[in-house]
């Protein structure tokens, strides 16, 4: 089958007009990044924050135009915003506009028995350094797991599970997960390329989610690891709705700074009665490889401390290990590659709490679930 070309998809892309000024897509240099990979075709329009929802119906019609393409296998479209002038905090307005738009819970992923979102109240704390390996420890105690990289601002889990190239789409409507050491993983990385800087507000999030929810053949999952952006933002909120979460485990580091904004993360999962699984201290302390002997850099026990203030559960520490750091960075996951290694350890003892954990919550959930008779 011949496959199809750049100009080929670009012509085809001309034929789409913004409704307002009547000019092309094209002529409006709004589409970035296209890649065409044996019929897989990516790319991303770049639209005005501002307009991201109105947009929506211009990124469907792109994607069927280049779908109807002869040679085309998928066409994968996402909005984006180039990183700009514009502020990149969250847009507390889109942001109140979507908490009082959904039902928590509004969308069910076929297949998948259990969610869970792994949280932090900052970035840099070994966030997805701890989804990754929960999700391997999660696999190794013999549950069938996902991870998705909702972490649309700096998607790491290509790298972390070292999986490239594109998602391939067979029946040009969804799109497969890719895998690697038995968890079937999808990532916004997969989508676009790794430089392309963008930003992303409420809808186009929210568009961005979806896609990665409602388009992709997840499968039978026991439990799918969702490793959300840092932070208490539109995507977090996004997710915490429209998602059916079984519940959240928030990473933190053992400092005062830290740790008050895992505390913003548990109250937002409180606000959207999500039930916060537990806490896990990351960089807890380090032991010397050469001395063996211990500090503690952070100071140590913070998260403890905190998961008890907070009556809830403490799941366990990671210490600050080279070793993570390496194989995190190299697509080697530790808990994989190494699972006698005592962090690969400490990441299954956590990860047995959290499948204890995610079957009580949704025996509990399922107890509070309204029963429909029929007498
Ligand atoms: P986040 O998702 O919170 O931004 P990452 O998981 O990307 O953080 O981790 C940031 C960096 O810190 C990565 O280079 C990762 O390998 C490293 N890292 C995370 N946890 C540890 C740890 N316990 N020991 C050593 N390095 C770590």
């Amino acid at each position: 089958m011949s496959t199809v070309t750049d100009e080929q998809v670009w012509e085809a892309l001309n034929e789409i007009k913004d409704q307002e000024s009547g000019k092309s897509v094209v002529e409006l240099n709004m589409i970035q990044g296209l890649q065409i990979k044996d019929g897989h075709v990516v790319f991303s329009i770049e639209v005005d924050p501002a307009d991201a929802e109105a947009m929506e119906p211009l990124r469907k019609a792109c994607e069927e135009i280049v779908f109807d393409l002869p040679g085309v296998l998928s066409a994968t479209v996402v909005l984006t915003a180039e990183r700009g002038g514009e502020a990149e905090a969250p847009v507390e307005a889109e942001q109140e506009r979507h908490s009082g738009q959904q039902q928590p819970g509004g969308m069910e992923i076929p297949g998948v028995k259990s969610i869970i979102a792994v949280a932090s109240g900052k970035g840099g704390v070994g966030k997805s350094t701890v989804a990754v390996n929960l999700a391997l420890g999660l696999a190794a105690g013999g549950l069938k797991v996902g991870l998705m990289d909702a972490d649309v601002y700096g998607p790491s889990l290509p790298r972390m599970m070292g999986i490239g190239g594109s998602p391939l789409s067979p029946d040009g409507k969804y799109m497969m997960p890719m895998s690697n050491y038995g968890i079937e993983a999808m990532s916004i990385g997969f989508l676009v390329p790794e430089e392309t800087p963008m930003i992303w507000r409420g809808p186009m999030v929210m568009s961005a989610l979806e896609q990665m929810m409602r388009d992709v053949k997840w499968g039978d999952l026991d439990v799918l690891v969702c490793d959300l952006p840092p932070g208490t933002g539109d995507a977090q909120l996004t997710m915490a709705q429209r998602v059916p979460l079984t519940g959240a485990v928030v990473v933190s580091t053992p400092q005062d700074v830290a740790l008050a904004d895992a505390r913003k993360g548990i109250a937002m999962f409180d606000k959207v009665n999500v039930p916060t699984l537990g806490l896990i201290e990351n960089m807890s302390y380090f032991v010397c490889p050469h001395c063996d002997e211990r500090t503690d850099i952070f100071g140590h026990g913070g998260a403890r401390d905190e998961a008890a203030r907070q009556g809830i559960d403490f799941l366990g520490e990671i210490p600050i290990d080279p070793r993570l750091r390496e194989t995190s960075d190299t697509g080697t996951p530790i808990t994989a590659k190494e699972p006698d290694h005592s962090v690969s350890v400490a990441f299954k003892e956590i990860a047995a709490k959290v499948a204890e954990k995610i079957k009580t919550a949704d025996a509990e959930a399922e107890a509070a679930a309204p029963r429909i008779v029929v007498s």
